[in-house]
């Protein structure tokens, strides 16, 4: 039987594919305050910009690829029973063939009604404007977790971690909770890798390997360790 990898990963992983992060810029989003397009709040000011933040978002996220840190990941299905939790709203760990994905923050491939976030919709096209609505007649809006809002798939991510025989941190600030607590639940018993070029703050726990390097490499590097294992 394989064993159980549980993959974390954040923006980093997908900065080589040219998306870039969001604490790198000074804790702005693409040049914007995060509070004013990933906040109820700033939905509440401004609905039109968010939509068109998130319409630049999706054009971005269609016009790259996987790189190879992606590529890693997907590939570790030939040797573990892989489940990625990913905080990242794009869908390039799709993309690179992986089967198992919690997307924690959402996806901007989806929307929502604004009035009932189980009322869940693909988005067709590139854009999701002011006037689309659903067939209730209420606004729709990106299927993203914004600061303040309720994470639907913690408990379920909660649920996987404690269950993971090996566990990867990758391309992440650690600082969003509560995904950032997610780390909590790994068993001490467990091995556990982080990579990201800036290591982020974590607590020592027994089994811990740092891997100061971009994703691509850092995952080169902890897969040979992992199949050596
Ligand atoms: P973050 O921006 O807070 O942190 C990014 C981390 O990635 C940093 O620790 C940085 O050192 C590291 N990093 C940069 N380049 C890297 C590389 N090539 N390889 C490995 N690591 C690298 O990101 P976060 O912790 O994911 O939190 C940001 C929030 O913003 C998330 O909730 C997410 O939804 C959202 N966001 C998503 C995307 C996306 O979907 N691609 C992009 C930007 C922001």
């Amino acid at each position: 039987m394989k064993k159980k990898l549980v993959v974390l990963t954040g923006a980093g992983i997908s900065q080589e594919s040219g998306i870039p992060t969001f604490r790198d810029a000074d804790g702005l989003w693409e040049g914007y305050d995060v509070m004013d397009v990933a906040s109820p709040e700033g939905w509440a000011r401004d609905p039109e910009m968010v939509l068109d933040f998130y319409n630049q978002r999706r054009k971005q996220v269609l016009a790259v690829n996987p790189n190879p840190g992606h590529d890693i990941i997907a590939g570790l299905e030939d040797h573990f029973d892989v489940t990625v939790i990913t905080q990242n709203i794009d869908d390039l760990h799709e993309r690179a063939g992986s089967s198992n994905i919690l997307h924690l923050h959402g996806s901007i491939f989806e929307s929502r009604s604004h009035s009932d976030p189980d009322r869940i919709y693909k988005v067709g096209g590139e854009e999701l404007n002011w006037g689309d609505n659903d067939e209730f007649g209420n606004q729709l809006r990106p299927n993203v977790v914004w600061f303040g809002e309720m994470v639907p798939l913690m408990e379920v991510a909660t649920q996987e971690v404690e269950k993971a025989e090996v566990f990867i941190v990758v391309g992440t600030s650690l600082a969003v909770y509560p995904a950032a607590g997610l780390v909590e639940y790994v068993a001490d018993a467990v091995p556990k890798y982080v990579v990201d070029p800036n290591i982020p703050g974590i607590r020592k726990t027994p089994n811990l390997h740092l891997v100061s390097k971009k994703a691509s490499i850092g995952l080169k590097i902890v897969k040979e360790a992992i199949l050596d294992s």
